[in-house]
């Protein structure tokens, strides 16, 4: 019998529009889930044997795409034009990923008209979110063809450390794949929506996801609440996971074997891998390899794979550290990723947070499947759940003297708002410039610019009068939208935040610690910037007094002022931060009588019926 949705928001029934898939566009491999008879699962191919489509494009020498097992097996037969591991370039220029050339067995190019990377294949070009497009593609129409009818909309997951540029990159390719992107949700939290552990009966709870895929390691802490899913902390590598094992049961066989590697190199990988799975039910493995006969123990193979593993477990220890949580506070560990079937992995990992690991369901279909309960919510078809996140580098605008001034503090939880209102320091200004900042520095130069744009048409007023109200707008996923308004004109513009180019875990981490490291030279930086500003508000203000109080200001005032005036002048040009601020001290002490003093007389003139200066 079929199941018909009903949207309970809207009380209404729910057409086909409403239904809504849940794709997990991953590094290796990628799925495509929906809720089918109230349940989640991943669609499998037209045999009914695997719901992954391998994460690979060959492109064929008459320009046909290939997607998927098809294309896994020209990794073999054209390595050039068989392009895999697009994720790892969502987001990224060139520059990202120098040094990473080797890696790639196609070609990535550096167009200098355009930051972001593309990739060669046969002669034409194609950017990642081309690429990605093509995967999403092939999970559309696997989709659409076990539904019998068109799919429009999804929710496609990320990692939880995915930064702007990689969130948009994603909702791009799926909009080139005529997908409607209503959420990108990260993978973590999808994981722990796929064993349901929102519903538990339970206040509160933190939930560790270890996932190690093909070649990424991920573990993300989550606080969940009231149905709120908050990423605490993330830590992990970008590049470790599966494939380095593949890599050292290679390395292993090749020194035992005394084999040629480059006689053999994919055909030996493939082996490697086939050696992997099979340790993770069986004992030993054996098999032959161009006539060689090879094999491996489970022992020998863990053996080989310790120091990777380690090397998770400091991650999560690290994630652990930064969430201020013991081991012990963990209340469940979700496993996701196909490495986490092998037995070493699950025990390690147990071992470490001292209870057992959640991994009934298919360390790969975990994240879809929960994509798709996220989905599900999103078509109305379950109570409300909120998704919260949050952003994990602070966002603010560059002030005087070239200061960043955080609007949104880092580790806010997202969606957030957050404003603030400003104003000029120089007379007249027509055009206001507000470009935008990430991270922790004092010093906007030491930060990444998201972007700029310019208010213009704010009519002229002196300086200090504009009231300009900046709003940051994050939405839930990560992308910042930013509004600037001149409240006395009106006058308004705002942008949506593309940055052009990604950054990585590794730089982000950078980011953080740099500004750990610089903290008291920062501090000292903006000490003396922020007196430079407001001895120059003094010194303008200062000429202004003289002019407009001529009449009050014996000779011996407005010399002594003068005087103050220059000394100030002198030492905004010096590095001494305490000196302004004795100096501009001096000022307002000697000033203060005289302000009251012209107060009054003010006043007083004003009483008898004359203007008031303004
Ligand atoms: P993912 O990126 O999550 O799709 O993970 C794919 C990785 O899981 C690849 O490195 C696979 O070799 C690995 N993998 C898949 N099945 C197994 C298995 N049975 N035992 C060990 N590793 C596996």
């Amino acid at each position: 019998m079929a199941r018909i949705p009903i949207n309970i928001k809207e009380g209404k029934v729910a057409t086909e529009e409403d239904l809504i898939v849940g794709i997990d566009l991953g590094t290796t491999n990628s799925l495509v889930a929906y809720i089918k008879d109230g349940k989640s699962v991943a669609v499998k191919d037209g045999k009914g044997k695997s719901s992954l489509v391998p994460s690979i494009i060959h492109f064929t020498p008459i320009g046909r795409i290939e997607v998927g097992d098809e294309a896994k097996e020209k990794l073999l037969s054209d390595p050039a034009n068989t392009i895999y591991s697009v994720k790892r370039l969502m987001g990224k220029s060139y520059k990202d990923v120098a040094g990473l050339e080797n890696y790639f067995g196609y070609k990535i190019i550096d167009d200098d008209t355009e930051s972001l990377v593309k990739i060669r294949a046969n002669d034409r070009f194609f950017t990642p979110i081309e690429l990605s497009a093509e995967i999403l593609k092939a999970l559309k129409v696997r989709v659409e063809g076990e539904l019998g009818r068109p799919v429009h909309r999804a929710v496609i997951t990320v990692p939880a450390y995915f930064n702007d540029a990689q969130r948009q990159a994603t909702r791009d390719a799926g909009k080139l794949a005529g997908l409607d992107v209503l959420r990108i949700v990260n993978e973590p939290t999808a994981a722990s929506l796929a064993y349901g552990l929102d519903k538990q009966n339970q206040e509160a709870q933190t939930i560790a996801v270890y996932d190690l895929g093909g070649g990424t390691f991920d573990i993300s802490i989550l606080h969940l609440h009231d149905g709120i899913f908050e990423v605490l902390s993330t830590n992990g590598d970008t590049f470790l996971g599966g494939d380095d094992f593949d890599r050292a049961i290679m390395d292993h066989w090749v020194a035992q074997y005394q084999l040629d590697p480059a006689e053999l190199s994919q055909a030996l990988r493939l082996k490697a891998e086939e050696a992997k799975k099979a340790l993770s039910t069986e004992d030993t493995f054996q098999s032959s390899l161009n006539g060689y006969q090879v094999s491996l123990d489970r022992a020998t193979f863990n053996a080989l794979i310790q120091k990777y593993v380690q090397k998770t477990l400091d991650s999560c220890r690290q994630a652990l550290k930064d969430a201020q949580l013991e081991p012990s506070q963990i209340d469940r560990v979700v496993m996701v990723g196909g490495t986490t079937r092998v037995p070493l992995i699950k025990s390690a990992v147990s071992a470490f947070f001292g209870k057992p690991v959640y991994d009934q369901l298919d360390p790969d279909e975990v994240v879809a499947l929960g994509a798709a309960i996220q989905a599900d919510v999103l078509a109305g078809n379950q109570k409300e759940v909120l998704l919260l996140d949050i952003t994990p580098l602070s966002l603010g605008i560059e002030t005087m003297g070239g200061l960043m001034d955080t609007i949104i503090p880092r580790n806010s939880k997202i969606p957030t708002k957050a404003g603030r209102q400003y104003t000029t320091s120089v007379d007249g200004q027509r055009n206001l410039k507000i470009a935008v900042y990430q991270g922790e520095r004092d010093l906007v130069e030491h930060n990444r610019k998201l972007g700029e744009f310019i208010l213009k048409g704010v009519p002229p007023m002196p300086a200090g009068l504009p009231k300009l109200e900046i709003q940051f707008i994050l939405n839930a996923d990560g992308i910042l939208k930013v509004k600037a308004r001149e409240l006395r004109s009106n006058v308004e513009q705002e942008i949506e935040i593309r940055p052009s180019y990604g950054l990585s875990e590794e730089e982000m981490a950078k980011m953080l610690l740099e500004s750990i490291q610089h903290a008291a030279e920062d501090m000292q930086v903006r000490g003396l910037l922020e007196a430079r500003n407001e001895a120059r508000n003094i010194l303008l203000s200062a000429d202004k007094f003289i002019r407009q109080n001529q009449e009050i200001l014996s000779e011996e005032e407005v010399r002594k002022i003068t005087e103050f005036r220059d000394r100030l002048q002198q030492a905004t040009k010096g590095e001494d931060k305490d000196l302004i601020n004795r100096i501009m001290e001096e000022i307002n002490d000697f000033t203060r009588p005289l302000a009251q003093r012209a107060m009054d007389f003010v006043i007083a003139e004003s009483l008898r019926g004359k203007k008031i200066n303004d």
